[in-house]
């Protein structure tokens, strides 16, 4: 046992009656924890080894194969490599790997091309420099903060404040843009209006672009996400709805494209096509922001200018506690911190410095359930970076990058992390170790997806919210509406693919093909597109492929209502195993067709954490319809890279290791009480706090190890004893050599019933999780690694088997299917986390009790208490994914209650102002009276003239008058008169005597040719004028005022738009003839404007060039400068568009 027991030592997980609580969690040995977070140098965010053992492997082998030997002197048989004949379920997938050195990797970009990138580990192994799509997108390496010496090592920069880095190693994070960039800096809070729209770019593209990051960041382009509802809804016009989409998808826009670096308040503005639209991009900036749409992760945030004045006293501060530091914990903290940076103007008003965050975590490591445990053999050379060979514990699998997970950003943007994609391609294996036919295979497949779809008619529905919706039509083509509320004019048609449906964000179908162990990956259930209720089953079944029984007519059908109606709390299982008794009354089913369904039922299991007996029937899926896109998989090294960084960038945060939380004692608001906010800890620690953030798991919650003074009201209880915290447990086998598939991620076994070859349903249910289903962990862990699951009741008598006896179990199988000479593997480790203080199972399902909004109970604040954690995210539950996006909910939730809602800037919109297109002036912005009026039509007509002062006195550039001031610029940094020449000839003003880089040369000849040719001119809007919109324009007040005279009419503008169509219909063609004559004037006249506007950029090209080479011919630019940068304006150079060359 001493060898079998050191092998399962999993923190908190060692089988065994202790650590039944919290207090006793206390006493883990070190030895006990092992701890991957601290054991290499703490501010390391790549695992690698601790750096003396880097150096000298040999002998930090010597030592684990010191204590291996024992182990190994059991073994009797030699690895005898692979026998492996497989029959796959799906095509097989040509493996795709980031793993290998030089191959690169492919980061599919917001216009749905693809970029190509070096593999990230040349941040993490620092052998090839920098990642090329990185670089791609104008950021130097010494804007990444990170420098390459010649042997490819990492060299630390210097940071500009924070703690110093500990190792070498560390990587640093990008400055935000408008803190290095001296154009940026130098623009004194000038803005301009579209300057964060790239003029190169084709506005068809631009407007994808946009459309497609409001997809990648979970929110619907065409409509108001709730929080940004209840915030406008009183306060917009639909045609502001439109506005503020499109700044809003903008400025997601230029996250997206860069997420290593923050959108400033400056470029949300930029985003904006006309001043009057600021109110709106500081809104939806703020939004943004606060809600953790966009500059969330490892970045650092830009700090509020008006805080770099340092405090002349002691200053108060308040503190936030962070329970746990799992991902949830450390998202809230790693938020909260730049948050309050940004905000840090709040407190500072107040005498107070910004808050602080505390994080008190009761293991010696982050992680929580993210856990990647360092193997006993270490062969670091086996991955790329020396980084440690590791296998995990807890999650494992990322669920496809694409379509919105916000761990795309930090995972692959942010920290660079290599990652291994993984294949779909899966043999199932029978009991007597026989690949399992593929027909046969793909029949049951398909029967089990008809089930689980003929269940999905008892499913709950989400109710929909009705959200203010923008014009789609005008979206598409990133298009404001036109001032007056009118802007039917036809639109040319769209071009493909922007014309066709619209994917939505909160539906997508399954994956073509894909057998279904791909969508359990994803961990949660199958989408079903239609009921298949109105198909018969025995036709279904016909259809699959299946032989009926003699006398089965097609007609013949399964009936789920009387049993899903049976009781009043239906579980899936119960239903699934009562369709499937009455199929096989209508197929020839034999006892392995048994196995196969109730191999997939094992798969539902390990995705729920949960027997389906223990799910329910209507709820058990009810995130269904939120999956990412993109092939799933593993990081390399270790998940835990994911809570490093988070710990570590961009500046360390304060946790508090194995302060194991007794009480909480909290102002739920509704006492007035003189109890102080405070946590007891089980060592007697006491912090004081005065705002509190649970993120201790729903498993820690239901135990009742922690107590709430006063006790969590009966709404809060209520949810947590209602939902299901589940259990899935794994084996992991480390191996000297493979002898199996290495191509493969993974393969399947059957398990037989209690009662060999049963036909009976329940006779499955205890055995059918056991190893159902094996990966091979060896692309991540950098050694020969399979990791088996344990899913359902399995997963509860793994935490009650011991070691030795599972492993023997496993190798049985492995046997079998692979050879008799199957060696027994070299480290084991099992793990038990339903024994785990910390956790007390792995994550949370939806019980038969739980109720549709149990989740967002689960996250509702008490007072000064929030909630954070994979299950008090509806949307995304029992993932990491999960976890993060609830930490950045909690922080908003925190943020709300120490500085109140967002506000709106008063107005919100200003009046259509008339470009003037001859006016030279430099607008000294005067901050307009805040006026309570909030509709743009109360506001004066000269509200623009009234506000703008022009200092006439100085050289002025042509700029478009921006008459409402961006309200989250502090007015010191407003542009009065301007200091010195901005006179466009004098170049020495803004063109530098060195660029230090390819974004500032490029910079500075947008700058030269934008002083001397102007801006490049706006393509003419086509206005597709048809008789009767000329028609309806002429008579549309008359109409409207017509219409106003009946209270009851509510939505006016179709009512007006109606009654003109029926208007128009009636009238004769000779009453037609005067708009139809207009109609063909206007496009007469829209053609000459575009022939002019087409002849006038063709000469703009040309003299643009010219100044150009000119300008590169005298000053060369620095070295491997390709002039690509103005040329493509499509992606994201930084965050600022060319268009800003004439910011001061
Ligand atoms: C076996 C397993 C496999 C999984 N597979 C996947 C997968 O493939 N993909 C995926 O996306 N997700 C997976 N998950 C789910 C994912 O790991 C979790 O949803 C996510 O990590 C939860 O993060 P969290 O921050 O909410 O909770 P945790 O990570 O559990 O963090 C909570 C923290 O609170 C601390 N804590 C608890 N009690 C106290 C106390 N009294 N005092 C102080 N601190 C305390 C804990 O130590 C812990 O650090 C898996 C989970 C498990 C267990």
């Amino acid at each position: 046992m001493a060898e079998i027991g050191n092998m399962s030592d999993i923190a908190g997980l060692v089988a065994g009656p202790k650590a039944n609580n919290a207090t006793t969690a206390n006493a883990i040995s070190p030895l006990d924890e092992d701890d991957s977070s601290l054991s290499s140098a703490a501010s390391d965010i790549f695992d690698r080894l601790p750096s003396n053992k880097r150096a000298s492997s040999g002998s930090w082998e010597v030592d684990a194969n010191g204590n291996w030997h024992r182990y190994g002197s059991l073994e009797s048989a030699t690895s005898t490599g692979i026998s492996s004949i497989c029959s796959s379920t799906a095509a097989d997938d040509v493996l795709k790997d980031r793993s290998s050195g030089p191959s690169s990797s492919k980061k599919r970009m917001s216009d749905g091309t693809i970029k190509v990138a070096l593999p990230s580990s040349s941040i993490s192994s620092g052998s090839a420099g920098t990642p090329r799509s990185i670089e791609q997108r104008g950021i130097s390496t010494e804007q990444r903060g990170i420098s390459t010496e010649q042997n490819g090592k990492l060299k630390p920069q210097q940071k500009r404040r924070g703690r110093p880095p500990k190792d070498k190693t560390t990587v640093q994070p990008l400055k935000p843009r408008h803190r290095t960039a001296s154009l940026i800096s130098t623009m004194q809070g000038d803005v301009k209006p579209r300057s964060a729209i790239p003029y190169t770019l084709p506005i068809s593209t631009f407007a994808s672009q946009c459309i497609e990051a409001a997809h990648a960041s979970r929110l619907d382009p065409y409509v108001l996400h709730a929080g940004e509802h209840a915030l406008l809804a009183d306060r917009i016009t639909s045609a502001e709805v439109t506005v503020y989409l499109n700044v809003r998808n903008a400025i997601l826009r230029l996250w997206i494209q860069n997420p290593r670096c923050c959108v400033t308040v400056e470029e949300a503005a930029g985003c904006a096509k006309e001043g009057r639209f600021y109110g709106l991009a500081e809104v939806a900036y703020k939004w943004l922001t606060r809600n953790g749409y966009i500059n969330f992760g490892c970045v650092e945030v830009p700090q509020n200018p008006t805080t770099s004045a340092k405090p002349k006293r002691a200053l108060k501060q308040k503190t936030v506690v962070v329970i746990g530091a799992g991902v949830a914990g450390l998202t809230t903290a790693r938020q909260l911190e730049g948050l309050f940076a940004q905000h840090s103007d709040h407190w500072l008003e107040r005498d107070e410095k910004p808050p602080k965050v505390v994080i008190l975590e009761g293991r010696k490591r982050i992680g929580g359930r993210v856990y990647s445990k360092p193997l006993r053999t270490q062969k670091p050379h086996d991955l790329t970076g020396d980084l440690r060979n590791t296998a995990e514990m807890g999650a494992m699998i990322v669920t496809g990058f694409e379509h919105g997970n916000p761990l795309d950003p930090v995972i692959r943007g942010q920290l660079g992390l290599q990652y291994h994609l993984m294949t779909d391609a899966l043999t199932i294996y029978d009991t007597n170790g026989k690949p399992v036919k593929e027909k046969r295979d793909m029949l049951n497949t398909e029967l089990y997806t008809d089930i689980t779809d003929r269940t999905g008619d008892f499913r709950a529905m989400a109710q929909p919210r009705n959200m203010l919706k923008g014009d789609e039509d005008l979206i598409k083509r990133s298009r404001d509406p036109m001032p007056g509320g009118y802007n039917s004019f036809k639109l040319e048609p769209l071009p493909e693919p922007l014309g066709g449906k619209p994917k939505t964000v909160m539906k997508r179908g399954r994956r073509l093909n894909a057998p279904p162990v791909t969508e359990k990956l994803t961990g949660r259930a199958q989408v079903v597109e239609a009921s298949t209720d109105t198909v018969k089953a025995a036709q279904a079944a016909t259809e699959m492929g299946w032989k009926v029984k003699e006398g089965v007519s097609k007609h013949d059908t399964v009936s789920l209502k009387p049993i899903a109606e049976a009781t009043l709390y239906p579980t899936l299982g119960a239903v699934m195993d009562n369709a499937i008794t009455q199929y096989q009354s209508l197929l020839e089913m034999t006892s392995q067709d048994m196995r196969l369904l109730n191999w997939h039922h094992a798969n539902l299991e390990y995705a729920n954490a949960a027997p389906v007996s223990w799910l329910s029937l209507s709820g058990h899926d009810q995130d269904t319809g939120n999956e990412f896109e993109g092939a799933h998989s593993e990081i390399i090294g270790g998940y835990t890279q994911l809570p490093r960084g988070l710990m570590n960038l961009p500046t360390k945060l304060d946790v508090k290791f194995q302060s194991i939380v007794d009480s909480i004692h909290y102002d739920d608001h509704l006492e007035d009480d003189s109890l102080r906010t405070r946590i007891v800890c089980t060592d007697g620690q006491v912090v004081d706090a005065d705002e509190i953030v649970v993120t201790a798991p729903l498993g820690v919650l239901k135990s009742e190890a922690i107590d709430f003074d006063p006790p969590l009201p009966h709404w809060k209880m209520g949810a947590i004893d209602r939902m299901g915290f589940g259990l899935l447990n794994k084996v992991v086998l480390v191996y000297n050599q493979p002898f199996w598939d290495e191509t493969r991620d993974m393969f399947g076994l059957l398990n037989e019933a209690e009662h060999a070859d049963s036909l009976n349903p329940s006779h499955y249910e205890r055995r059918r999780g056991r190893f159902y289903l094996i990966w091979n962990a060896s692309k991540t862990s950098g050694r020969p690694v399979l990791i088996a699951l344990m899913a359902g009741h399995a997963a509860h008598q793994a935490e009650v088997t011991d070691t030795s006896t599972l492993v023997n179990e496993v190798t049985d199988r492995l046997r079998r299917v692979f050879s008799p000479s199957v060696p027994l593997p070299q480290e084991v480790i099992v793990t038990r986390w339903k024994q785990d203080p910390f956790t007390r199972g792995t994550y949370s399902f939806v019980a038969p009790r739980t109720q549709p909004q149990d989740y967002d109970l689960m996250a509702k604040s008490v007072g000064n208490l929030h909630f954070a954690g994979e299950a008090t995210c509806g949307t995304h539950p029992a993932t990491v994914h999960g976890a993060f996006l609830s930490g950045l909910r909690a922080a908003a939730d925190v943020m709300e209650s120490m500085i109140g809602p967002i506000k709106l800037p008063s107005p919100l919109v200003g009046p259509p102002t008339v470009k003037q297109e001859t006016s030279t002036g430099f607008f000294a912005r005067a901050a307009p009276t805040p006026t309570p009026v909030s509709r743009p039509q109360a506001l004066p007509a000269t509200y623009s003239s009234a506000t703008a002062t022009l200092a006439s006195a100085e050289p002025q550039i042509k700029q478009e008058p921006s008459s409402m001031p961006l309200h989250s610029i502090p007015a010191a940094a407003l542009p009065t008169v301007p200091r010195k020449s901005v006179c466009a000839a004098d170049p020495s003003f803004w063109i530098p005597d060195t660029f230090d880089s390819h974004l500032t040369y490029e910079t500075c000849i947008l700058s030269l040719i934008s002083s001397k040719i102007g801006d490049r001119a706006l393509k003419p809007l086509r206005p597709g004028v048809n008789p009767f919109l000329l028609f309806t324009k002429a008579h549309w007040d008359e109409c409207r005022e017509f219409c106003n005279e009946d209270p009851k009419l509510r939505d006016v503008r179709n009512i007006i738009r109606t009654t003109l169509g029926i208007r128009w219909k009636a009238l004769s063609e000779a009453e037609k003839v005067p708009w139809v004559e207009q109609s063909v004037a206007a496009q007469g006249e829209a053609d000459r404007a575009r022939k002019e506007w087409e002849a006038g950029v063709q000469r703009w090209d040309e003299e643009a060039k010219r100044i150009r080479e000119e300008f590169m011919k005298e000053r060369p630019p620095p070295e491997g400068f390709s002039g690509e940068l103005g040329g493509d304006g499509g992606k994201r150079k930084t965050n600022v568009s060319a268009c800003v060359g004439l910011g001061m």
